[in-house]
């Protein structure tokens, strides 16, 4: 997977490329699909969520151009994979999920294999967690619609970085944004964003 999905295709940092080959991404998917776990796509991981392909995970975890040293926030735990990549990078990471199950399977699974530096939480990540900003990266794993919420710029320290999926009209971007500059990374296609309390309208349909 590291060499040939990531390096290959672009994936420079080493401590990101050493992450990716120590996270065992197989413990973060559903038992039926452990065999499909190390592949080149997204899969499904229940109440219509996905963990995304690796190389997006990978790609995301890069562009915050983390040393070691840096407190980060996820929006979107799911499976809790992106967080296990990004602590392997960081310092410490706040990773918030709005599905209490899928939060607290994550919360087991990163205690179990010994992630001590994430908190997961659960409640509206585009609110972000303002009792433990500034963040020095923000990485925002669904999809918002025009542009990030403005609590998560709020919370970026001065010359920190947010990744995140942006919509506008029928154009779904990775974008970066550092400085009060936006940067179009490449397509992608992420389950919505959703700001509201816990409502079924945003189930499925993405594959990343
Ligand atoms: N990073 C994850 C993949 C996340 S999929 C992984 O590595 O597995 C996107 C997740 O974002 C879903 O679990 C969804 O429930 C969550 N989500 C969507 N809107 C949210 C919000 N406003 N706050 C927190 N989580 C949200």
């Amino acid at each position: 997977m590291v060499e040939r999905q990531l390096r290959r295709r672009g994936i420079e940092d080493e401590r990101v490329l050493r992450a990716m080959g120590e996270v065992p991404r197989h413990l973060f998917v559903p038992p039926r699909s452990r065999r499909q776990a190390y592949r080149d796509g997204a899969l499904r991981i229940g109440e219509g969520q996905t963990i995304s392909q690796p190389w997006i995970v990978a790609a995301m975890t890069a562009l915050l151009e983390l040393d070691g040293d840096e407190l980060v926030l996820e929006v979107g735990t799911g499976s809790g994979y992106g967080a296990a990549v990004l602590s392997r990078c960081a310092r410490a990471v706040v990773t918030v999920e709005r599905r209490p199950s899928l939060a607290e399977r994550a919360r087991t699974l990163l205690a179990e294999l010994g992630y001590r530096n994430v908190e997961v939480r659960v409640g509206d990540g585009s609110r972000g967690a303002p009792d433990r900003a500034p963040f020095d990266g923000i990485s925002v794993t669904a999809t918002a619609r025009g542009e990030p919420p403005r609590a998560l710029f709020d919370q970026l320290a001065p010359g920190g970085i947010l990744v995140c999926p942006v919509k506008r009209g029928g154009d779904e971007r990775l974008t970066r944004f550092r400085d009060g500059q936006a940067e179009a990374i490449c397509p992608v296609r992420f389950v919505p964003l959703v700001e509201d309390p816990l409502e079924d309208s945003d189930g499925g349909g993405a594959d990343e």
